[in-house]
């Protein structure tokens, strides 16, 4: 296979002739000057939505379950977690 010279490729391939080594040092010489800090982007806020008829949904199915298993308030009041 052969490789095209004056190409950072053919350098790569081993070849040091003044067209290789040229471009070779022209892409290092880029990759010094990248930039070294990539802007972030915009921090993420966070979207407000309204109540749909899912959120509807679950609010009465909690709503039925405390309900039904009124202990199960106590419970999720204090996290949720088991007791020890
Ligand atoms: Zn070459």
């Amino acid at each position: 296979m052969t490789t095209k010279h004056g190409t950072r490729h053919c350098y790569k391939d081993g070849c040091r002739c003044e067209d290789c080594t040229a471009a070779n040092a022209a892409y290092q010489q880029k990759y010094r000057e990248r930039p070294m800090i990539v802007p972030l982007l915009a921090p993420a806020t966070p979207q407000t939505f309204e109540h749909g008829p899912v959120e509807a949904g679950v609010e009465e199915e909690i709503a039925g379950l405390a309900e039904a298993r009124p202990g199960l308030l106590w419970f999720l009041s204090r996290g949720g977690e088991a007791l020890k």
